[in-house]
């Protein structure tokens, strides 16, 4: 999460975080705010080895396409508007495939993984593109799904046309593909709460759950969990219990004792 001056800017990942954990989103928007707070973590080794995994992953996808002699524009990442304005020109192109396409779009952007052609007509000639992403998993997962709507909507803006598909590339070699109108009600209306929680952040806190692993705000809530004796140090519980024993007046471990 970022802010172009006073407007931010989100993106996928973002939005996959908030889904998975609004605490985090709130560490994240004082963060680019400039607030008073904690510092992320560096990562831990396994999310560093996951990210090595996934690029090598998108390596050797792209290595396919291009083994197969297909034409590939690649767009250098760096900066994301004149990324958008390249990924723009290389769509009118009517290229094979676009990797690493960048868009920018109000309040969202982001670089996708691939945009290929299909023989569909739009804004930019005979043809159009569809979002392809990469992802190591064996199945095509909800947060999946949230970034290639978002991609394929900012995609629509370009080529004047919405895709009809959006396709995942897992780590088992195997291609899915999804029919978007089945998602995009359910990942737009994540985008917007999203964007009201950014506009107004409610109060949050740090719960455990499945992303804690993995998330660069692990240390920190580690250390408010032992700081505040919290009942998530009780091996194996859950979320629900904690909610019955504090309604019930227990809020800490002592209290629990
Ligand atoms: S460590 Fe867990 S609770 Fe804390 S921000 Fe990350 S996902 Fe949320």
């Amino acid at each position: 999460m970022r802010f172009l001056g006073t407007r931010p800017l989100l993106s996928a990942t973002d939005l996959m975080r908030f889904t998975g954990c609004a605490h985090s989103s709130r560490l994240d928007l004082a963060r680019a705010r400039g607030e008073d707070g904690p510092e992320p973590g560096a990562g831990s080794a396994d999310a560093a080895l996951l990210q090595a995994k996934g690029d090598a992953h998108e390596a050797a996808h792209l290595a396919k396409i291009k083994a197969r002699g297909a034409q590939v524009i690649e767009i250098a990442r760096g900066d994301l508007q004149a990324d958008a304005d390249a990924t723009r020109a290389a769509l009118a192109q009517g290229a094979d495939v676009v990797f690493q396409g960048a868009f920018l779009s109000g309040r969202w952007g982001g670089w996708s993984d691939f945009l290929e052609r299909v023989e569909r007509p739009s804004a930019l000639g005979a043809f159009s593109y569809e979002v392809a992403d990469t992802k190591l998993k064996g199945s095509a997962q909800p947060k999946h799904v949230l970034q290639l709507v978002l991609y394929s909507d900012l995609l629509a803006e370009v080529q004047g046309l919405a895709p009809d598909f959006a396709h995942v590339e897992l780590g088992t070699g195997e291609r899915v593909t999804l029919r978007l109108d089945e998602y995009r009600h359910y990942a737009r209306a994540a985008r917007a709460r999203l964007e009201a929680f950014v506009a107004d952040p409610p109060p949050t806190r740090p719960i455990p759950c499945a992303d804690c692993a993995l998330c660069r705000w692990s240390d920190h809530c580690a250390g408010v969990w032992q700081a505040e004796d919290s009942l998530f140090n009780v091996a194996n519980i859950t979320r629900t219990q904690v909610k019955k024993l504090e309604a019930a007046g227990i809020a800490t471990l002592a209290d629990l004792a």
